[in-house]
């Protein structure tokens, strides 16, 4: 992309910041190592977490673009920076899960794999906490039209078969991950956001050990390790 300047800032989330360009249809993300947890009751720092993060999304939006997935990204710009298409963010939070780290919700065993995948969607909204809200739910309150939740739902689960055999080559398992999807200018939906240990909880497929943002989460120490291994395992394959 040529001749392409970064303008003022139109967002600080959690994770990443939001830059304006200046073409209107396209924005800066820029990945911050800054973590959050627990709805952002729980802060800290992953050391080099924003350039993994960004490195690794940039390397699967463009693996699902091969598969046939339209995504937002365009084109890394650097370490921490990508120029992505600039979408309004369907409210969802969509979830897939291929096994069970709802153990609890059902009082089933942490681990336990599914014959098929599950998705769910929780309302994207920090202050009531992202409740969790289905279809009709989501239709009710206008966060996204009947159409729009059987495209999302199609993708999501196509995003999970192509991420499934991907890590499986880097000898992880994906036990669960979290989209977000947005609608273009001209009201095409395509997965944006980001996909990343941030994202996604990732198990060594061999010891079943943590490689995501659980360690974080959980204080199991060996975050930033967990993220450079990844990212290790990403390059070698
Ligand atoms: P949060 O808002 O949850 O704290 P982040 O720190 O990751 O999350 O902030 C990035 C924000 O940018 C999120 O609100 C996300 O929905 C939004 N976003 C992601 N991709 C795009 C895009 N292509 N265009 C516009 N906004 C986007
Ligand atoms: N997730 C995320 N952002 C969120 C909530 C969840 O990226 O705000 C991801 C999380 O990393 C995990 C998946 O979505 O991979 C499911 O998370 P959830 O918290 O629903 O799992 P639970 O702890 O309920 O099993």
């Amino acid at each position: 992309m040529e001749n392409i300047e970064k303008r003022e800032q139109l967002y600080e989330g959690k994770a990443k910041k939001v830059y304006a360009t200046n073409d209107p249809n396209l924005v800066i993300v820029d990945y911050k190592d800054d973590a959050t947890a627990f709805n952002g009751e729980k802060k800290g720092t992953i050391t080099g977490k924003g350039v993994i993060n960004n490195v690794m999304s940039n390397h699967m939006f463009q693996l699902l673009e091969q598969q046939g997935v339209p995504t937002h990204f365009v084109e890394q710009l650097s370490e921490r920076e990508t120029l992505v298409k600039k979408v309004s963010i369907v409210p969802l939070e969509v979830i897939i899960r291929n096994a069970g780290s709802f153990a609890k919700r059902f009082g089933v065993e942490e681990g336990i794999v599914f014959d098929e995948p599950t998705i769910e969607f929780s309302y994207k909204n920090d202050e009531l906490g992202d409740p969790l809200m289905n279809a009709y739910h989501a239709i009710a309150l206008k966060a996204a039209t009947r159409e729009e939740i059987e495209t999302i739902k199609a993708m999501a689960f196509k995003v999970n078969e192509v991420m499934k055999q991907y890590f499986d080559t880097l000898n992880v398992i994906l036990v669960d991950f979290k989209l977000e999807f947005g609608k273009t200018a001209d009201g095409k939906i395509v997965l944006a956001d980001e996909i990343s240990p941030d994202t996604c909880r990732l198990w060594d497929k061999t010891t079943k050990e943590k490689l995501d943002k659980d360690r974080f989460r959980r204080d199991m120490g060996g975050v930033e390790e967990a993220y450079q291994e990844i990212m290790k395992r990403a390059r070698s394959a």
